[in-house]
């Protein structure tokens, strides 16, 4: 089956085979990010970024088809990213998938972006077993759930504001930091003293597996300007510790929730994904608090904490073996740029 990534700024094709109960197996994958066509803005945007998705999909189709010595009507299934994202991104992904299905004559599956992501570790050598609990950390998302099944979701806490990513970029580029900020920081926190300024962990205490961080981009603000940060003096240590106070804070939040989330359900299995994911302190810190109770974590491979088509095939994939695919063999399709994952 052939799966398509385009809710935001990476357009991501990938190629799965699927063999009765086996797991299934990733046989090519294509990815272009739009990083730098936005940098200049900061942020994305979402025209350039739909008028991009157009310019990349087939091409990329067609080089993971060429990967992987198939060809298309070698395709029997195809998935795609029917939300959450930006509309028009979807648009793309939605249209061509179900196009190329019509034409093939195969179903199209719709497939949300952020299963996508909480089913991303099955795509590393060792994949985790059901049930756990997730700690999904994105660039829109910050969600502790309970996962008992492929399809069986259960919302535990999330953010009342801002997501974990959306902390680290935001904060990033007040410290000067190209978008996406979220990786610049962690490496300007490497220099930097993580307990120099004493950040807020807002809802830390609050004994529910929920979540804020827009606090924590005030805070960064107020010391920006306090210290004179922004008028271009030469201060990249402060700037160091004030990135490695930042990822200290939204780390430390993130792993007391998980601990609290583990807890509260008595699972011994905790599953990371998303981009903040592939945060190095992040992922020490979780080891070392798991380690000490017994609890195995699973992350995906570094490469596929971001968005990516391989995600979304394996979430095909596993709902297809599993006979939940609500699949369309109509053409029709729409898409849901706001989606709940509990409610897929
Ligand atoms: P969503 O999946 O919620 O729709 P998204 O697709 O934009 O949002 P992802 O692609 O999963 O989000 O992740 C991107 C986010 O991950 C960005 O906010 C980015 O800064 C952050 N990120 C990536 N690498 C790191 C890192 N090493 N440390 C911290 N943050 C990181
Ligand atoms: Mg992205
Ligand atoms: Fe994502």
């Amino acid at each position: 089956m052939l799966g398509f990534e385009s809710s935001c700024d990476e357009t991501g094709v990938a190629l799965i085979e699927v063999e009765g109960g086996q797991p299934p197996r990733l046989l090519a994958q294509a990815l272009h990010s739009q990083i730098a066509m936005h940098q200049a803005y900061g942020g994305v945007v979402p025209e350039l970024a739909s008028r991009d998705h157009v310019r990349r999909v087939l091409p990329l189709a067609r080089e993971v088809l060429s990967q992987a010595g198939l060809a298309l009507h070698d395709v029997d299934l195809i998935a795609y990213t029917q939300g959450p994202g930006l509309a028009g991104a979807l648009l793309v992904g939605a249209g061509v998938a179900v196009s190329l299905a019509a034409a093939l004559d195969v179903p199209a599956l719709p497939v949300h972006h952020l299963e996508g992501h909480l089913l991303s570790p099955f795509l590393s050598a060792d994949p985790p077993e059901f049930p756990f609990v997730a700690l999904l950390v994105s660039g829109g998302h910050t969600q502790l759930m309970r996962v008992d099944d492929v399809g069986a979701y259960e919302m535990l806490g999330e953010t009342i504001d801002d997501a974990a990513g959306e902390a680290f970029d935001k904060s990033a580029k007040l410290l000067g930091l190209p978008y996406p900020g979220g990786p610049h920081l962690a490496r300007m926190a490497e220099f930097g003293n993580p307990e120099a300024f004493a950040l807020p962990r807002p809802l830390l205490h609050s004994g529910k597996p929920d979540f804020s961080f827009a606090g924590l981009k005030t805070a960064v603000l107020t010391q920006v300007k306090k210290l004179g940060l922004d008028g271009g003096q030469p201060c990249e240590q402060t700037k160091a510790d004030l990135a490695a106070s930042t990822q200290a804070a939204i780390v430390e939040v993130l792993v007391k929730k998980s601990l609290l989330a583990l807890k509260e359900t008595g699972l011994k299995r905790l599953v990371v994904a998303g981009g903040v994911g592939a945060n190095a302190k992040l992922r020490e810190q979780l080891n070392a608090a798991c380690a000490k109770r017994g609890v195995r974590v699973h992350y995906p491979e570094l490469a596929l904490c971001t968005d990516n088509g391989a995600m979304i095939a394996m979430a095909a994939a596993l709902r297809v073996q599993r006979g939940t695919a609500d699949a369309r063999r109509d053409g029709g399709f729409e898409v849901r740029p706001r989606w709940d994952l509990s409610a897929a």
